[in-house]
């Protein structure tokens, strides 16, 4: 059950994090072990657990999610280069089963990623 990830816990306010953004539907807070010098996990407060497991319904909120993460990377100061990335399942990296959108800068990023 998603509800139980780390994240839910997070989004229930049951586990610290570093929020920096947060509404109604979201909330956006400061990756524990950074990949880059600016990495922030945008999470929708609905436990969806894959970006797969969101349904017709979920397609104001996952472009609610878009909107926000560029919104929050221009209030952290991320500048015009950042990177959004979604890990959909365990082969692709995802390792908390509560859908999250990456974003992350503050350094040059490569193409193509690992
Ligand atoms: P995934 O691998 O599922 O795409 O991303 C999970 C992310 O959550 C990783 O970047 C990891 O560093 C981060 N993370 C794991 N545990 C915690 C935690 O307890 N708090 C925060 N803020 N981030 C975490």
């Amino acid at each position: 059950m998603s509800e139980d990830t780390i994240f839910g816990k997070i989004s229930r306010g049951e586990l610290p994090a570093t929020i920096v953004y947060e509404d109604d539907l979201c909330l956006a807070f400061r990756d524990l072990y950074p990949a880059a010098p600016m990495h922030i996990l945008l999470i929708p407060r609905k436990p969806i657990p894959r970006l797969c497991d969101s349904v017709p319904e979920d397609q104001a909120l996952l472009g609610h999610l878009m909107l926000t993460a560029s919104k929050i990377a221009a209030q952290e100061g991320f500048g015009e280069a950042y990177r959004l990335v979604v890990n959909n399942g365990e082969g692709a990296g995802q390792s908390v089963f509560h859908l999250h959108l990456h974003i992350i800068g503050g350094r040059d990023l490569h193409w193509p990623p690992g």
